[in-house]
């Protein structure tokens, strides 16, 4: 008999923060807690953008 037993308590990540912006050119220095050189991103097609250093997800408002 096992009992059941879920993974989410291994994940070794933090889940990735989302960020609502109103531009079409994003900045991003990880916001302190995870620190990274600020870096700036443009928007896709989708009004979406990945910082590559910090994960976070910029998504523009509508
Ligand atoms: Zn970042």
């Amino acid at each position: 008999m096992t009992p059941p037993q879920t993974e989410e308590a291994n994940a070794p990540l933090p889940p990735h923060k989302t960020i609502y912006v109103e531009t079409e050119r994003v900045c991003c220095d990880g916001g302190g807690e995870l620190g990274h050189p600020r870096v700036y991103y443009d928007l896709d097609e989708n009004g979406e953008a990945h910082c590559f250093y910090c994960c976070a997800h910029f998504i523009r408002k509508t």
